[in-house]
């Protein structure tokens, strides 16, 4: 599998606001957020896609998701609620091929949470 940028960012190639890092998993801040509050929390094991995932990474996925709740508690936004999404592949809005749960938070979330692309186009 190519190197991707989130490699790069758990190896301190490229700088990013690291919120939460333990040895299996880091948590840090999107660099384009769609809430006041917006993370992208990955396993530093390089996994492409939730495709990829075999049985030996069953507590690996259970992990990121204790970290999510871990830092919505701790960052005060628990009660008040939020949402964990992990996109695969293409039609899902996948772009960075590291698997990665976006947590959002901070404001009301819209339901269902995307527009249509291809309405659109
Ligand atoms: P995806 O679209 O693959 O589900 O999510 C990838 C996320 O990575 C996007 O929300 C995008 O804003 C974020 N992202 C892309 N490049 C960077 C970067 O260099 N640094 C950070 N912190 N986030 C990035």
């Amino acid at each position: 599998m190519s190197e991707t940028l989130f490699s790069k960012i758990i190896k301190r190639e490229i700088p990013a606001d690291i919120v939460y890092e333990d040895d299996l998993s880091l948590a840090f801040k999107d660099i384009n957020p769609q809430a006041p509050v917006h993370l992208l929390i990955i396993p530093k094991k390089a996994i492409a896609t939730i495709n990829d995932l075999e049985e030996g990474d069953r507590e690996l996925v259970g992990h990121l998701f204790l970290v999510a709740s871990k830092l919505a508690r701790e960052m005060g936004f628990d009660d008040d609620g939020y949402r964990v999404v992990m996109n695969c592949n293409e039609q899902a809005g996948q772009t960075v091929f590291h698997i990665h749960l976006h947590l959002l938070a901070g404001k009301p979330l819209g339901w269902p949470p995307y527009t249509d692309r291809a309405k659109q186009a």
